[in-house]
């Protein structure tokens, strides 16, 4: 059976992370990024974005050996999107040190035709009236939507209007009360149902992800890192796996697992090297493992 597509488009970044352990420069970074690594395990990635003269030639081999395609992935003159955060000593909580939007700032992609048919679009985490012109012009049936605690703050209102086109809104814990003033998360859920948004998936970090819909709670927990190196991405690469899923099967309890599976790669590295460099065998025992958390 031919592998189903899955548009994504999202930020594309070098990243500066500090952790209580360790300090690195020029990561290949950004939500598209993260999201396009894990997708690739399960769709045909379709990449929407833009990149500064600045990129590194590590970065478009990234792009090129984990995308299918890359038409709408444009080249700009001036410096690539860039975002530097700190952890603090608990790991949970991070200090985001600048976000330089560079070539992103005003950039409006014109689909190209074959991406316009794409059925399953993830819009990663990026500027929301980004995140609405794609949606626009594609005509994807199936639109799944991330964000994060910066838009909500600061762009609510063009937030809101994409969520009105949404079919599965990815947020963690801290979002969903942002969003709707509910601290517990089965209440935020409701309300954003209530709003419009018939599926959501709430993270919870160390203690899991929950699925909602109108009739249906599926929960599922996290693998046990041995060690955590980075957590930068996780969220990205949930959502990656999750989208990837759900283009290539509509499973959302699979997409849980894998999205869960992959998350646990990610933290153990810096940017995508983990990610980049699993073993199906290490991938397969913690999607068993993962299973064995479901509640259904
Ligand atoms: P996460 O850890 O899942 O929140 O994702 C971190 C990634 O998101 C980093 O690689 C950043 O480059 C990227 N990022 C950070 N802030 C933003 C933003 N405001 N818009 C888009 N991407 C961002």
């Amino acid at each position: 059976m031919p592998r189903s597509t899955l548009l994504i488009a999202g930020s594309i970044a070098i990243d500066q992370i500090a952790t209580p352990n360790d300090n690195r420069k020029n990561i290949i970074g950004g939500s598209a990024t993260y999201a396009m690594v894990a997708a690739s395990h399960f769709a045909d990635v379709s990449i929407v974005g833009i990149v500064g003269s600045d990129f590194p030639a590590a970065g478009h081999q990234l792009y090129r050996t984990y995308a299918k395609n890359l038409e709408d992935l444009y080249i700009a003159n001036g410096k690539t999107f860039s975002w530097g955060g700190r952890y603090e000593k608990n790991w949970n909580d991070r200090v985001t040190l600048f976000t330089d939007l560079g070539v992103f700032a005003g950039f409006t992609p014109h689909l190209s035709a074959r991406n316009v048919g794409v059925q399953t679009a993830l819009l990663a985490n990026i500027h929301p009236v980004l995140q609405k012109s794609v949606i626009e012009q594609s005509k994807a049936e199936v639109v799944i939507l991330d964000t994060m605690n910066l838009w909500i703050e600061i762009t609510r209102h063009e937030l809101d209007e994409v969520l009105t086109m949404t079919d599965y809104l990815l947020i963690n814990e801290n979002e969903s009360e942002l969003l709707t003033g509910e601290k517990d998360i089965k209440a935020a859920a409701e309300k954003l149902i209530d709003y419009g948004i018939r599926q959501i998936i709430i993270k919870q970090g160390s203690n899991g992800a929950h699925y909602f819909n109108s009739n249906e709670h599926i929960s599922v927990g996290v693998f046990p890192v041995e060690r955590v190196v980075d957590p930068t991405g996780a969220g990205d690469v949930f959502a990656g796996a999750f989208a990837g899923t759900i283009a290539s099967s509509g499973s959302c309890t699979d997409g849980l697992v894998y999205a869960s599976a992959l998350a646990s790669v990610c933290v153990e590295g810096f940017g995508v090297e983990k990610l980049s460099n699993v073993n199906a065998d290490d991938l397969q025992q913690r999607i068993e493992y993962l299973k064995g958390t479901l509640n259904l």
